[in-house]
């Protein structure tokens, strides 16, 4: 008697243990790499025991990694930049469903989906010259298209997905007409052929090699709280303008994650995202990379982001971003935007 109580109780561990180990490491896979997350993860291992293991890759690297490991993958959680990639991810089939009451009651329902959530926003903004430019010339996206702006435009490459998912957003709200003579006008108006990232742009808009371009929200706040002399002054010769405040608001994208399909610990990864959520990691974990925080209630203390003030944001769906792509860059290769 007293030995079957006992095999039954040894039984039982043996059960629990694999998942009481399991519970308490995390493996984070992240395209995010700023040391202010480093206290976030901190933060987040003295509030529920649970430690993370992060391993860094570039985006597209990282859902290769996931995508190669398959069942094996020790994955439970991926955090990434752009709906678009996040998008692929989930094409992929790399995602299990994302439920959580906590994340639906804190996250806009335009910010998720059902595999993976927004945590911090960006938007694409105007850069000008202010020597060059008049600020009323380039309000709009579409003001990039005018002949009036002939050797003046310069853009990163028309095949990056910040640029694939902006024009996503274009085609989603005007059909794909509008998208495809916008980004034509874009091309027959460049000062010279898309090359750089979206710092490089802001550069050359200093320089006044280009007159106007567009670039992600967070390049110009990163630029705005540098305390070097060369940042300061880029940031003196350009004027920033939020787009189509008049119209559909200012194009928004997102850095996001989700449960991976084969996480070994999917019950820490919900832990873990509704931990994002809450709005101490809110606000740390969209400050890290000078971004807003998708929560309303967690409050932002940016100086840079305080300067750049409030706008109107498009309240278009993620799922919209991603549902375009592949359109978004058809009509690229018509336009000849590389
Ligand atoms: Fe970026």
């Amino acid at each position: 008697m007293k030995l079957k109580a006992t095999l039954v109780a040894l039984s039982l561990t043996a059960a629990l243990q694999p998942a009481i180990a399991q519970e308490k490491v995390l493996n984070l896979y992240s395209a995010r790499h700023y040391q202010t997350d480093d206290a976030l993860y901190a933060d987040f291992t003295k509030q529920t025991g649970i430690k993370i293991n992060r391993i860094e890759g570039k985006e597209d690297e990282l859902l290769e990694r996931i995508r190669n490991e398959g069942s094996n993958s020790p994955a439970d959680v991926l955090l990434t930049v752009d709906a678009s990639r996040l998008a692929k991810a989930r094409e992929l089939g790399l995602f299990a469903p994302l439920q959580s009451k906590l994340l639906e009651n804190r996250i806009p329902s335009h910010l998720r989906t059902a595999e993976w959530a927004a945590f911090s926003t960006r938007a694409r903004m105007i850069v000008y010259n202010k020597a060059r430019i008049q600020a009323v010339d380039v309000q709009n996206y579409a003001d990039l298209a005018n002949p009036k702006l002939k050797g003046k435009v310069c853009s990163r490459s028309g095949s990056h997905p910040y640029n694939l998912s902006l024009f996503a957003s274009i085609i989603a709200h005007e059909g794909e007409a509008k998208a495809e003579e916008l980004a034509r006008g874009m091309v027959s108006n460049f000062a010279r052929a898309p090359k750089g990232g979206d710092t490089d742009q802001i550069k050359a808009v200093a320089a006044g090699e280009c007159g106007v371009a567009i670039t992600n929200s967070y390049y110009v706040a990163r630029l705005m709280r540098s305390t070097k002399p060369e940042d300061q002054k880029i940031m003196e010769q350009i004027g920033v303008v939020w787009p189509n405040q008049t119209s559909t608001g200012a194009h928004i994208n997102v850095s996001g994650g989700g449960i991976l399909k084969y996480a070994p610990n999917k019950a820490a990864g919900i832990k873990f995202l509704e931990y994002l959520a809450s709005d101490q990691a809110q606000r740390y974990f969209a400050d890290g990379n000078n971004e807003w925080p998708v929560v309303e209630s967690a409050k932002v203390d940016n100086p840079a982001l305080t300067k750049l003030g409030k706008f109107k944001a498009d309240q278009l769906p993620v799922n919209s971003l991603a549902m375009y792509q592949v359109k978004a860059q058809m009509i690229f290769d018509r336009a000849g935007f590389k």
